[in-house]
C-alpha cells in the first residue's frame, strides 16, 4: 500500500478544550504518524484563502470567523493511505452523522466547530501542506 502524506489542522474548539493530545493519540492510534506540528494563530487572509472553495457557501464568513476565534494546530500526517484513513478516523462533517470512535462523533460541538480539519484529496493535500509548511519543517 502506498505511503501518503494528508494535511490535518485541530480547529479551535478543541485547542479551546486542551484536546489537542486527545486527538492526537486518536490520529496515532489509527496508525498516522505526526510528522510536522505547530500551533498558529491564522490570520483572516489565511482563512478566506484556505477555505477558498466555499466562499460561495452561505457559512463561508461563519466558518472564517470561526476559523480564526483562536490557535489551531497545523500537522502533517503520514501513513498507508493517511488521505483515507485520516477521513475515516475523523468521521463525518456533522458529528450527528460521525460514526462511534471517530474524532467528531466524540469531541466536535456542531457542524461548524466539528473539531478537525483534513484533506479530501492526495492533490489538495499537497497543496494545503505547502501552504503551511516548507520540506525542512517535515521529518518523516
Ligand atoms: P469537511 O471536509 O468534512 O471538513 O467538510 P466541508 O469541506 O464540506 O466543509 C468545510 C468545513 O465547513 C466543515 O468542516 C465545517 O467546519 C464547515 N461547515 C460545513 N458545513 C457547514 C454548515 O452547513 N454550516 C456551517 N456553519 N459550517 C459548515
Amino acid at each position: 500500500m502506498a505511503i501518503e502524506r494528508t494535511f490535518s489542522i485541530i480547529k479551535p474548539d478543541a485547542t479551546r478544550r486542551n484536546l489537542t493530545g486527545k486527538i492526537n493519540a486518536k490520529l496515532e492510534d489509527a496508525g498516522l504518524r505526526i510528522v510536522a506540528q505547530k500551533r498558529i494563530q491564522m490570520t483572516r487572509e489565511n482563512a478566506e484563502t484556505f477555505y477558498a472553495v466555499h466562499k460561495e457557501r452561505p457559512f463561508f464568513g461563519e466558518l472564517v470567523d470561526f476559523m480564526i476565534s483562536g490557535p489551531v494546530v497545523v500537522q502533517v500526517l503520514e501513513g498507508e493511505n493517511a488521505v483515507l484513513k485520516n477521513r475515516e478516523v475523523m468521521g463525518a462533517t456533522n458529528p450527528a452523522d460521525a460514526d462511534e470512535g471517530t474524532i467528531r462523533k466524540e469531541f466536535a460541538e456542531s457542524i461548524e466547530a466539528n473539531s478537525v480539519h483534513g484533506s479530501d484529496s492526495q492533490e489538495n493535500a499537497a497543496i494545503e501542506i505547502a501552504y503551511f509548511f516548507s520540506g525542512a519543517d517535515i521529518v518523516g
